[in-house]
């Protein structure tokens, strides 16, 4: 009996196995899509696309499949929920129980509209020109009001979204955490803004050759562990990273050669999300214990390598006279102190992948705010900009003047991904949890960084997260890292922490 159910689950995780390489030829795709493909492949690319997303849909829907899993959870091999198979079963159960719920025509639906709104965001944005993207974001919210219907939620569509990205988390969980953060977060920029001491970040604002950047980067990346033997690193509008298998993983940026934090802090960013991938189970790989939790721990992962380690001052101990050796006329005469502090100017801005670690998080509540009025119909697409505005005036006390530097600046609404932006402030809670978690077991990272020692706590993560692939919910992996479950308080800590000194605060 016990080889007949063994040999059933062999043969149901081929199957999940043989799934993933559909969607894994889907995300090359999107990878070409964003880094090399001419404008005008756009419409055959959508096709393709959606052709992929249908056939990986069907595989999911065949009821043989739904039917063996059904055997597999009320088999021995079930029985301890933690367990390889015990965890394998319940999250290939997850995501069969939400695929077979969408329609396929829905599906094909959004995998083309996903690749054309991408494609009218692109132009819109850069002919800054919200009129020309209407209709595209018009159509995606739409669509995605029908998946979260077909889906089926308890108090709200966006649950529905929300539960794709970030699984067993609702709205009003992200509502609260948000709340905790926001006047704490406000007190905070308020209090900085009134110390008087603003750092000089014209240091960062000199000539930086592209070729020179390219070539720090990608040393950094691979110092603090991207392996490059397998992994990628190119150029692209929206920076990204995507894996589309063991051993193949894309990390993307973009350079401004007037403008060193954008490609720096942007590759430490993605990189943090390659060395996830790349620390993911290979022996695993298209099955639950070779994938990533969630997005929130996906970013607590990029935001971690990119905010706790690398601005902080142990790290450029170590990286800045080998900056000023590769920009001997823009950084030979600046002070590891300077540089410090003018990579930790903490003041309301507009963009927010260029935000500082303490008003990050409030680009995120105007956007969660936004994409929920969206989906509620409360707010209608043609009133979006000036809804936009609005909320930066009301919670960074800044109001952009173009949609470029507004509406359209972020990529996500144009493909779809609704309900994803607040996983971007879990990972920021998330990764100071870890990291402190990380500090108090391994002791004196600081002292590691500074010498340009970053295994140790490589290591640590692999071992702690990136090895259990879904094992754990985010919850349950939290509290078991860090021995606590997930609150504001690691995040508020180290922010005050690290610039009560910088800023001289009380
Ligand atoms: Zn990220």
């Amino acid at each position: 009996m016990s080889n007949d159910v063994d040999a059933l689950y062999d043969q149901v995780c081929r199957r999940a196995v043989e799934i993933s390489r559909l969607d894994s030829i889907q995300e090359l795709l999107e990878w070409d899509e964003q880094t090399m493909m001419p404008p005008a492949g756009a419409e055959h690319r959508a096709e393709q696309v959606a052709l992929l997303a249908s056939l990986a849909h069907r595989r999911w829907t065949e009821p043989q499949l739904a039917d063996q899993l059904a055997e597999l959870a009320d088999s021995s091999l079930a029985k301890q929920p933690h367990s390889d198979t015990g965890a394998t079963i319940r999250q290939l159960r997850r995501r069969l129980d939400r695929k077979v719920k969408l329609p396929r025509r829905l599906v094909e639906e959004l995998a083309r509209a996903a690749v054309l709104g991408q494609h009218a965001w692109r132009d819109a944005r850069k002919n800054d020109d919200f009129a020309a993207f209407e209709p595209s974001l018009a159509k995606m919210i739409d669509l995605k009001r029908q998946e979260a219907e077909a889906v089926g939620y308890s108090d709200c569509p966006y649950d529905a979204l929300l539960d794709d990205y970030e699984p067993e988390t609702s709205t009003s969980d992200v509502a609260d955490v948000l709340a905790a953060l926001r006047t704490p977060l406000v007190d905070l920029v308020a209090e900085i803004s009134q110390s008087g001491r603003r750092p000089d970040t014209s240091i960062l604002k000199r000539d930086f050759p592209v070729d020179a950047q390219e070539a720090f980067v990608r040393k950094a990346a691979a110092e603090i562990g991207f392996d490059f033997d397998r992994g990628r690193l190119d150029v692209t509008v929206h920076p990204f990273c995507c894996s589309p298998g063991p051993g193949d993983c894309r990390i993307t940026t973009r350079y401004d050669a007037r403008f060193l934090n954008m490609a720096l802090f942007g590759v430490l960013h993605e990189a943090g999300h390659g060395i996830y991938e790349q620390g993911l189970r290979a022996d695993q790989a298209g099955l639950p214990l070779g994938s990533a939790v969630s997005l929130g721990i996906h970013e607590s992962q990029s935001r971690l390598w990119e905010n706790l380690v690398g601005r902080s001052r142990a790290f450029w101990q170590y990286f800045l006279p080998k900056a000023a050796r590769r920009f001997p006329h823009s950084l030979a005469d600046v002070t590891l102190d300077d540089f410090y502090f003018a990579i930790n100017d903490v003041r309301p801005s507009l963009i927010r992948v260029e935000a500082d670690e303490v008003t990050y998080n409030l680009h995120i509540l105007v956007r969660f705010e936004l994409e929920r009025a969206l989906l509620d119909g409360d707010l209608s697409v043609a009133d979006l900009p000036g809804a936009w505005n609005e909320k930066y005036q009301k919670y960074l006390g800044i109001r952009p003047t173009t949609y470029t530097e507004g509406v359209l600046q972020d990529v996500h609404w144009s493909c779809g991904l609704i309900g994803y932006f607040p996983t971007y402030t879990l990972g920021n809670l998330h990764a100071s949890g870890f990291f402190a978690a990380a500090n108090a077991e391994l002791g004196e990272l600081d002292e590691q960084f500074a010498r340009g020692e970053f295994q140790p706590l490589r290591e640590w993560l692999g071992d702690k997260i990136h090895r259990e692939g879904q094992r754990y919910s985010a919850d349950e992996l939290a509290q078991q890292v860090t021995g606590s479950p997930l609150s504001p308080e690691p995040l508020l800590t180290h922010l005050r922490t690290k610039l009560g000194p910088l800023y001289g605060l009380a």
